[in-house]
């Protein structure tokens, strides 16, 4: 493809499931990226990948709930690599547990990585895109920021995701004069570790619910990424794209 030729990238959560996916898709496209992640063993797996496509990779560690460790990854991609062009800020998790039940712990924990984090992230990116005067920011949503979820309870999560997705309109107007662009993707359900450890009963009914009949694999999300960061799309801010094999149509 190559529309993303000499693009500078970082993908949080880069090291399994849509995040790696992605960050893969990113590099075939031409972009240089660095995998950011918690979990140092499978990204650095994932940089020898991008690697051995020819692109520039490198694993940096770092906690998304973490302002300094937020801040010290934007820095160490820009005086590596000079400037900073795509950011996907993908990290997330889901705590299953019935909102009566719901430790303030669990409540925290899932606000912090999945909106929190995404908030960090996009500010420390958002800081160098402004200054550059381009850039573009995807934050991952998910269709549980439009839609509840069954037979699962998982309200922390739903309601993280309805914040990434207002975050995301919010930033795209207070920066789209510096023309930094910021989109969200809203996926249905994907074949990853979140899900496949579902119960065998909760997953036959989420592909029940799914028009497309099946779950999405995480490579079918990366078409809207390349999308969204590619330069044809300067038009495009503000925008939540859902691909949820049309879960959300009905
Ligand atoms: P996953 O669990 O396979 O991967 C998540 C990655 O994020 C892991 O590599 C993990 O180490 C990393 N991570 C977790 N906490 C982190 C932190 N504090 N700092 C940095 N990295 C951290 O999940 P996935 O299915 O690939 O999900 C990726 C994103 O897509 C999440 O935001 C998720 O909510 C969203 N999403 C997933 C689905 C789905 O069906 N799988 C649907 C909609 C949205």
């Amino acid at each position: 493809m190559g529309t993303l030729k000499n693009k500078i990238s970082y993908v949080t959560g880069g090291a399994r499931g849509i995040g790696k996916s992605v960050a893969l898709g990113l590099a075939r496209s031409g972009a240089d990226v660095a995998v950011v992640d918690i979990d140092m063993k499978t990204a650095e797996g994932v940089v020898r990948e991008i690697e051995a496509l020819g692109m520039r990779s490198m694993a940096v560690s770092c906690d998304v709930t973490d302002p300094a460790d937020v801040s010290a990854m934007v820095e160490k991609i820009v005086s590596a690599w000079g400037r900073l062009d795509i950011a996907f800020n993908n990290a997330g998790i889901c705590i299953n547990t019935p909102a009566e039940e719901m430790s303030f712990d669990q409540w925290k924990k899932v606000i912090d990585i999945n909106l929190t984090g995404v908030f960090l992230c996009s500010q420390a990116a958002g800081k160098v895109m402004i200054g550059q005067k381009s850039g573009v920011i995807i934050n991952t949503a998910s269709m549980s920021g439009h839609i509840v979820n069954v037979p699962q309870p998982q309200c922390a999560y739903n309601a993280s995701k309805a914040g990434v997705i207002q975050l995301t309109k919010s930033l795209a107007v207070e920066w789209a004069p510096y023309n930094v662009r910021v989109n969200s993707l809203s996926p249905g359900y994907i074949a990853t570790e979140m899900t496949l450890k579902a119960p065998e009963e909760w997953k036959n009914r989420w592909v029940d619910l799914t028009p497309a009949g099946r779950m999405g694999t995480p490579e079918e999300l990366v078409g809207a990424i390349v999308y969204l960061a590619d330069d044809t799309s300067s038009y495009t801010t503000g925008m939540d794209l859902v691909v949820d094999g049309a879960f959300t149509c009905m």
